[in-house]
């Protein structure tokens, strides 16, 4: 067999049927530790997505009337196949993305989080009511699905985003259209596989679109969609709110980050540290609760001896592919994201930035690899203000508190912050006053559980609900009062 033959090609999954996709454009999925082409994706268009709505469109009444308590069945049969096949699912994250099994392990788990939380739908689904508003009249409000709703999900965490809809999705009795990140579309391609051998969830519930941007701009367009989950840049999340917004469809739109991580002059350095080498480092900088900015309080002696400690630290990392257990910082998706963090941090370099460690040596096989950086740099610079998504720590020297708070709330973004302190009265000041949707404390990646709501604030986050909790079932429900006389 040659290499060619061997290269899986991916197909759509429509109406419960796998249909490989003729007459578009591909793109190469490359595993971007050694850069071999795994997959070869299809870039779908209208019609692909066209025939997506429509299948699903035709699948939901019946879908709709199967009893909460079964379609709670039903996400709860996912969940077993998930725990079922985690070791294949983590494995082709891992090797899809890039980062390292225990950093998939730990999404593919908080994706099967997702789906415990909306596994409760009968109690998330009830309504309220109201007796005797009038004499005989009662009011009850109830909560119906919106529709065909459809998720648009990024590289960056390419098992649990897709779980953060899936699951709620379907649990409301909506039927779903996923369209994973071209890049690395793999893991969701497995879920949905999971899906099909489920009885419980009938085809054209859940349905799978590959592409790119002609993909979303068609899902935008089709009328046939209600609702539109999407996760990505900023400038993404404004063009799906704003295209959503233009056909009438309810969307949320969480969008970039610069995650600043404030250290106060009283923070245990040791655990500091290791927090914060998890959180500017893990996956390679590639999340989107990364600390990218670590806003050192302090005296010049405290301020020299934290970025001192933070550069020994990020000196003894190892930097290899995702599938060896030994490595810590994995490869970026691709050689191109790569390429323009080096080149941000050269910019910043010739801007002024000092650079305490750099990162840019050898590439690696596939031009993935890039080694941790730390730069101090000018508040007001790109490095400091730019969501960069790489392996890259931006220090930025503070006088107090309230100079650190001024930095963070001038961001455009507001997805995350930390602060690392031993004082009750730092943190309640900085919870209270910091800008961001999510926010720790002595805690470098404080993504919320399952049960709580995700996603920023700002720049960061387009519409106002958030992915996963109770916030998940108000997005996939429409609500309707009925008042009554008897
Ligand atoms: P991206 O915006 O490039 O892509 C996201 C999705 O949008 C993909 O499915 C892609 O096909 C599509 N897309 C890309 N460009 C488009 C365009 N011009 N028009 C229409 N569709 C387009 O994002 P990415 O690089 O895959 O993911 C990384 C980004 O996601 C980072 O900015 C990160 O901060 C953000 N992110 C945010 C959260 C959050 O909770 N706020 C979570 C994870 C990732």
């Amino acid at each position: 067999m040659s290499v060619e033959q061997a290269v899986q090609q991916l197909a759509n999954y429509i109406g419960g049927d796998w249909r490989p996709v003729e007459g578009v454009e591909t793109l190469d999925d490359i595993d971007p530790a050694t850069g071999e082409i795994a997959a070869v994706v299809p870039l779908s268009g209208e019609a692909e997505v066209c025939a997506a709505a429509d299948a699903a469109r035709a699948a939901q009444p019946g879908w709709r009337a199967v009893p909460p308590q079964r379609r709670a069945r039903a996400v709860l049969a996912l969940r077993e196949e998930l725990e079922r096949r985690r070791s294949e699912l983590v494995a082709l994250v891992s090797a899809d993305m890039g980062k390292t099994l225990a950093d998939a392990d730990g999404e593919v788990g908080r994706g099967i989080e997702s789906v415990e939380s909306a596994a409760a739908i009968p109690h998330l689904l009830k309504g309220e009511t109201l007796e005797g508003v009038a004499q005989g009249v009662d009011v009850e409000m109830v909560r119906q699905p919106v529709g065909v709703v459809a998720a648009i999900t990024p590289f960056n965490f390419p098992a649990m985003i897709p779980l953060w809809f899936l699951p709620y999705a379907i649990a409301c009795g909506n039927s779903f259209i996923l369209k994973p990140s071209e890049q690395d579309p793999r893991p969701a391609a497995l879920i949905v596989e999971m899906v099909d051998s489920i009885e419980e969830i009938p085809p054209g519930v859940v349905n799978l679109v590959h592409g790119g941007r002609e993909a979303v701009t068609a899902i935008l367009e089709e009328p046939g969609i209600d609702a539109v989950s999407f996760v990505g840049r900023a400038e993404t999340a404004r063009i799906v709110a704003e295209g959503a917004a233009r056909t009438g469809k309810r969307v949320q739109a969480l969008g970039g980050a610069k995650n600043s991580l404030v250290v106060m002059p009283d923070a245990d350095l040791d655990e500091t540290t290791a927090a914060i080498m998890g959180s500017a480092f893990g996956a390679a900088g590639q999340r989107c609760l990364a600390g990218s900015v670590c806003l050192v309080v302090g005296d010049p002696g405290r301020q020299a001896e934290v970025r001192a400690t933070l550069v020994e630290a990020a000196s003894q990392l190892t930097i290899g592919p995702g599938g060896d257990p030994a490595t810590d910082v994995c490869p970026m998706v691709s050689a191109a994201a790569r390429e323009k963090v080096a080149e941000a941090i050269g910019q910043g370099e010739r801007d002024g930035a000092k650079l305490l460690l750099d990162g840019r040596r050898d590439a690696g096989p596939a031009g993935t690899f890039l080694g941790p950086t730390i730069a101090a740099a000018n508040p007001e610079s790109d490095l400091a203000r730019e969501e960069l998504f790489g392996p890259l720590l931006t220090i930025v020297d503070v006088p107090d508190l309230d100079a650190a708070l001024e930095f963070l709330n001038g961001s455009r973004y507001g997805n995350a912050g930390a602060i690392f302190t031993r004082s009750g009265e730092a943190v309640r000041r900085y919870r209270f006053g910091a800008e961001v949707g999510m926010l720790g404390v002595n805690v470098g990646v404080p993504a919320p559980v399952a049960w709580f709501p995700f996603a920023g604030w700002k720049d960061s986050c387009d519409g106002d609900l958030h992915a996963n909790g109770t916030d998940a079932v108000d997005f996939y429900t429409r609500k309707k009062v009925i008042t009554s006389r008897w």
